[in-house]
């Protein structure tokens, strides 16, 4: 199994493709979803709802897409959310500086390095345009904001380049208008916009992307509540730099001074659970402490929640600590009072942020379920987790088996996301439900008409029982689950 296959599965059965790919010149970093990637993240982000924002008892927003330029001036974004780039100095073609160094030296290099340390770590290692071979320019500074103007007179205004600063300057008047107490998570699901330099490698790096992420608001005097207990005896996949991780219970991670207290050790142990209950294996999960070199200056400690899959461990989510600085600078430039309220004392809150990237943890999860059994591929989705749970297949077209099947269908169809297929051999009906990650395919037979049963068969196993046609919602209710 690897990135090729899953891409090629995921293109074959319309998961995502690449946007406006009728005309040549189209853009890298645009993807569309199809029927089945709709389903599948609709599935995903449904999840995320039950599991973090509802079971933490978080409150969503969703806010514009489309911010003036001072935001960003208080986000730091304008001045310094750019990329490291050299150009070649005959071709002109330009690489992403780092990306570069470490295409050569083989070992991540931080994205923090002053401009003279990459020069330095470029002239070092003879690095030199991959097209002509020609010398690079030293590294300058690209900002990745897409800036659009608003009105006839094109104001100045950005495309988020992350969903957290809605969330941000919409404190003071969620506070305002909810009754909130501290610590509270705000969750927000929404596009985000980025102007990368070399999209390549499909939904890892997009131009626009899917974020979910969550802003827990907290007071740092605050953060050894009796909810968080509920973390101490689980066990957490740590791992300090680009190591194997090793597993470690959240309490002694605590006592250790690995994670700095009760409250990040509880959100950790969410964000790993809930990766857990879609699927992937405790020993697929890491969180890497970032270095300080790694770090934004205003975060306290980060971690990021990396997968392995074939092409390395892949980050899905960034789990930082950003202390109070957002909430300050947005104050500062906005004259407005960022203050709230916690048990009758005025405090601006800390916030820890797990911000994931939804389009990669797709990418993450279809690579996870990929299953190569001599002629048969399938996808191993948990049921809770696939985009199409179930299956109807009249055994002929003929003999009263498709009204018989689409009876079966539409007494489903609003409850379950079902799929009715009646083209081709049951065999290749089942490949095709097999490659869509389908855990269930109905069979009506002969014994349906006669006896009211259908045959299901399970996707992994293959194994065929017999169901009565009344039950059908309640089996399927149990096992999707
Ligand atoms: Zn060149």
């Amino acid at each position: 199994m690897n990135y090729e296959d899953v891409m090629n599965l995921a293109g074959r059965r319309g998961y995502f493709f690449r946007s406006a790919e009728s005309y040549a010149n189209t853009p890298a970093g645009f993807w569309d979803y199809g029927p089945l990637g709709v389903l599948f993240r609709n599935r995903y982000v449904d999840l995320w709802r039950r599991r973090l924002v509802k079971l933490d008892e978080m409150v969503e927003v969703d806010a514009a897409l489309i911010m003036p330029r001072e935001v960003f001036v208080a986000s730091g974004h304008l001045a310094s959310f750019s990329d490291p780039i050299v150009e070649c100095s005959n071709c002109h073609s330009i690489y992403r500086a780092d990306k570069v160094i470490e295409e050569k030296v083989k070992h991540i290099v931080p994205e923090g390095l002053k401009d003279s340390e990459y020069d330095s770590l470029l002239t070092e290692n003879n690095i030199v345009c991959a097209k002509c071979k020609h010398p690079l320019t030293g590294a300058k500074r690209f900002n990745m904001m897409f800036r659009v103007g608003i009105g006839p007179l094109g104001e100045e205004a950005y495309l988020r380049p992350e969903t957290c600063q809605g969330i941000f300057v919409d404190v003071p008047f969620l506070f305002k208008t909810q009754r909130i107490k501290l610590p509270k998570g705000f969750a927000q699901v929404g596009k985000s916009f980025r102007n990368e330099i070399a999209p390549r490698q499909g939904l890892i790096r997009l131009r626009e992307l899917l974020q979910a992420e969550i802003e827990v608001l907290f007071n740092p005097e605050r953060t050894d509540l009796p909810k968080f207990d509920v973390a101490l005896d689980y066990q957490i996949s740590v791992a300090q730099g680009d190591v194997e991780p090793s597993l470690i219970k959240v309490s002694e991670a605590i006592a250790t001074g690995v994670v700095p207290n009760k409250l990040i050790g509880y959100y950790l142990y969410l964000v790993q659970s809930f990766y857990e209950t879609l699927g992937i294996a405790k020993s697929a999960i890491r969180l890497r402490k970032l270095t300080e070199l790694e770090r934004a200056f205003y975060s306290k400690v980060a971690f990021d929640l990396e997968v392995r899959t074939s092409i390395g461990w892949l980050e899905l989510v960034a789990c930082n600590y950003r202390s109070d600085y957002d909430l300050r600078r947005h104050a500062e430039v906005s004259k407005t009072d960022f203050t709230v309220d916690d048990e009758g004392k005025k405090i601006l809150p800390h916030i820890f942020e797990l911000s994931m990237g939804v389009d990669r943890s797709l990418y993450a999860l279809l690579e996870n379920a990929y299953r190569s059994e001599g002629e048969r591929t399938f996808l191993a989705l948990k049921p809770s987790v696939a985009p199409v749970q179930v299956g109807v297949f009249p055994l002929m077209s003929k003999e009263g088996l498709p009204e018989e099947a689409r009876k079966v269908y539409d007494s489903l169809k609003e409850e379950f996301e079902v799929l009715y297929d009646e083209g081709g051999s049951i065999g290749r009906r089942y490949a095709r439900a097999d490659e869509a990650g389908v855990p269930f395919c109905l069979t009506i037979d002969q014994e349906t008409l006669r006896e009211g049963t259908v045959t299901v068969r399970e996707r992994d196993s293959k194994l065929q029982d017999k169901v009565r046609v009344q039950d059908l919602p309640e089996w399927l209710e149990a096992r999707l689950r």
